[in-house]
């Protein structure tokens, strides 16, 4: 009875949930936590009601990139309570779930059978209070394990949407784009890959470069149907703001940084 009653549970909070966006990754580092956290940002700064549901099991880091660094979650009768981060011009606060709030501390490092991991998706949607909320941004675990396919099947039936976080250098090695072939076999829209780390702007004289070769991106996208939806830079103050907890989407909206997100928030 108690997985009947998860299952109603997670079914009311769904039922208040418009739109589902899974940001996904083929590996780690690539960006994915910053990406998710930024559109969540420039959602909420057009007036939506957003929450963010940290479940990257293994590299849990929206709790610092909003700034709950060692928070920890009350639980009362409606459930765990999100936190919620307030900026001015914001109509709505967004709401972050993360088991970084559930941790013994900050650097317990997370160990998880499969059996808790299937658990944990479970609690990360269903538990956390999360009210009504136009869109919920879901930071998955990099690749495409366990975590992804329990997420996909929980959520079937709803209006999910992925976006793959991806660099340039990772989109030339189209056969490592796992990802866009578990969304083509699941029927799971893919809005496109936001591209991370893709260019520098020398602090020096001002001019742009790339790190990594571009020259096989487009052709490599097109040929698997995908579009490339925004061009992250590489950038300094990039990384600053998320270490700082204030997403730079609302810390600096008018910066080059801010504004290269704005076509993937337009494709949600
Ligand atoms: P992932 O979620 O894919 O593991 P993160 O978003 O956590 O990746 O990013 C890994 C690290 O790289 C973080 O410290 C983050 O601040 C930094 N980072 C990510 N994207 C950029 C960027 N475009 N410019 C500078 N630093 C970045």
């Amino acid at each position: 009875e108690k997985g009947h009653h998860e299952k109603q549970l997670l079914e009311s909070r769904l039922a208040q949930i418009g739109q589902i966006i899974m940001v996904m990754a083929n590996k780690g580092g690539v960006g994915k936590s910053t990406i998710s956290s930024n559109l969540a940002a420039g959602l909420a700064e057009r007036g939506y009601r957003v929450g963010v549901a940290d479940a990257d099991i293994h590299g849990p880091n929206q709790s610092r990139f909003f700034g709950f660094v060692g928070e920890r979650v009350r639980l009362d009768e409606r459930g765990l309570g999100p936190r919620a981060f307030t900026a001015t011009g914001l109509d709505y606060p967004i709401l972050v779930g993360s088991l970084a709030f559930m941790m013994e501390s900050d650097d317990t490092p997370i160990v998880w059978r499969d059996a808790y991991k299937h658990d944990f998706m479970h609690h990360l949607i269903g538990s956390f209070d999360w009210g009504p909320l136009d869109f919920l941004v879901i930071d998955m675990p990099p690749g495409t394990g366990n975590e992804l396919i329990t997420l996909a099947d929980l959520l079937e039936g709803h209006d999910v949407a992925a976006l793959l976080a991806t660099t340039p250098q990772e989109v030339a090695l189209m056969d490592s784009l796992k990802a866009v072939r578990f969304c083509q076999e699941r029927g799971m829209p893919l809005l496109g890959v936001v591209e991370n780390m893709a260019g520098v702007t020398c602090p020096h004289c001002g001019g742009e470069f790339h790190l990594f070769p571009r020259d096989h991106l487009a052709a490599a996208l097109n040929e698997v149907g995908v579009s490339s939806l925004a061009q992250i830079p590489l950038s300094p103050t990039l990384a600053s703001g998320s270490d700082a907890g204030r997403p730079i989407v609302l810390d600096a909206p008018q910066s080059a940084e801010a504004r290269a997100f704005a076509p993937a928030v337009d494709a949600c």
